[in-house]
């Protein structure tokens, strides 16, 4: 084999449709239920939020859906993206292991979030929808919706959480120059804004708190709707783009994954790079461990109850069986900010307890110093939720150091930290810490299930 870094796929060689999980599962996912009645939801039930061609998305039992040719138009400005073999950091650690990363940071944004908000906006500007709402925690959906908006002529609203507000100046006026309105959030604008206030009139938000206002605003005003950037089936689903992708690039490679690792907030891009790869176990073709990645502050698959809750704080949006920690959970402030919501993916959560993929937390100190091993190796400065995935990937090879086993990782590098240098510049100063959870908080807001 040639001694190759990069696997980049011809633009004909783009995947052409995302592949949804669902009919290769031994079992489907517990549907979302009615928050007053109990009763799964219908189609009408979410249209006030989301245009029919996503809700349809989300409630497919089709195994392929064929991306629109708009969309793949504008996926071109960026993809197919680059699997890379990390051979300096292989030598750096001096394992036997094959490491490869799928590099999801040369998208506009810097990150996977415009494969899902491009698609999103597609639809909804196809269905007569002039202006989209979202929340935003570190600012990459946000971002990342901004853009997609720009392309299909959308109004985009976006309520980011107060703490990433203040720190993050540079997203807001991304999110600015791509056309967009940014509130910090709780806001006064909302009713879900203005009862956090009354309470806490400091409050430094959180995405469960965002959602709400969002949702609120896309349910009250004119020809306006809302988009989620993780958590959903079909924004999983438009993220598989990344795995099929990765998929071909290993036949280029002639590899075959041993370990698959990647970080989870909502799930997405963990979902995205994997699910392609366990419709492959599934099916018998290979046999990776899939392993999910969250922090040790805000540890939902790993220390979080599998049961209904509230996607928001306000208790508007349907009612999800996943794994949570409560929805009125407000994790530590940890510099992962993507990776800080309450619950998980429904679909990863169901698959976590049929037993095909595991799950570790790892603290953030742990996470920095994996990033800035790999950024002195490769070249490419890791978003702090991917230094997660790295981290357990660094574990892993390092594992392999030991047992002279020649395993093959792959991990997904879903975003830069080019917007979040200063959290790189607070571990450098020594000022990280672990913010590992207390039981005592857990069991409080578990305690607030509904
Ligand atoms: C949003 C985000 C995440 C967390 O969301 P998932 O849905 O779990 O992927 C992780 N990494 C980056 C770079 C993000 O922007």
């Amino acid at each position: 084999m040639a001694e190759r870094t990069k696997y980049i796929l011809d633009e004909a060689d783009m995947p052409a449709r995302w592949y949804n999980i669902v009919p290769d599962l031994p079992e489907p996912p517990p549907p979302p239920l009615h928050p007053g009645t109990r009763e799964p939801v219908g189609p009408d039930d979410l249209a006030p939020l989301f245009p029919q061609a996503l809700i349809a998305q989300e409630v497919s039992t089709e195994r392929y859906i064929d991306i629109p040719e708009e969309v793949l138009d504008v996926y071109r400005l960026w993809r197919p993206s680059p699997l890379y073999r990390a051979r300096r950091l292989e030598k750096a650690l001096g394992t036997p292991a094959r490491i490869y990363y799928k590099y999801e940071g040369v998208s506009p944004v810097g990150s996977h979030k415009p494969n899902t908000a491009v698609p999103q906006a597609f639809y909804n500007a196809a269905e007569g929808v002039t202006r989209l709402t979202t929340e935003t925690g570190a600012g990459q959906w946000g971002s990342a919706l901004a853009f997609a908006c720009a392309t299909f002529g959308l109004e985009c609203e976006v309520w980011q959480v107060r703490a990433s507000f203040d720190q993050k100046p540079y997203r807001k006026l991304m999110m600015e120059t791509f056309g967009a309105t940014v509130h910090p959030s709780p806001s006064e604008l909302t009713e879900s804004g203005r009862a956090i206030l009354a309470a806490d009139p400091a409050s430094t938000g959180s995405l469960g708190i965002a959602i709400s206002e969002a949702v609120e605003q896309a349910a009250q005003a004119e020809n306006t709707r809302y988009a989620l950037g993780s958590v959903l089936n079909h924004v999983l689903l438009h993220q598989t783009i990344i795995g099929e992708e990765a998929l071909k690039q290993f036949e280029l490679a002639g590899d075959t994954p041993d370990v698959l690792v990647g970080c989870t907030g909502g799930g997405s891009n963990f979902g995205g790079l994997a699910f392609p790869f366990l419709r492959e176990k599934l099916a018998g073709r290979m046999d990776p461990v899939i392993r999910a990645v969250e922090p040790a502050a805000c540890p939902t698959l790993t220390r979080g109850k599998y049961a209904y809750d509230f996607g928001d704080t306000a208790g508007l949006t349907p009612l999800l069986k996943m794994h949570t920690l409560g929805h009125d959970f407000i994790p530590d402030p940890i510099h992962a900010g993507g990776l800080r919501y309450h619950g998980m993916s429904p679909l990863i959560s169901h698959i976590y307890e049929l037993g095909l993929i595991d799950a570790v937390a790892i603290g953030q100190e742990d996470c920095f110093a994996a990033g800035v091993r790999f950024a002195r190796a490769e070249g490419i400065i890791p978003a702090p939720e991917p230094t997660h995935a790295l981290a357990a990937c660094i574990q892993e090879a390092l594992r392999c150091k030991e047992t002279g086993e020649e395993k093959v990782i792959l991990t997904a590098l879903c975003g830069h930290a080019h917007l979040d240098l200063p959290a790189y510049g607070a571990y450098l100063a020594g000022e990280i810490s672990d913010h590992a959870l207390p039981e005592e908080a857990l069991e409080k807001s578990l305690a607030g299930l509904p």
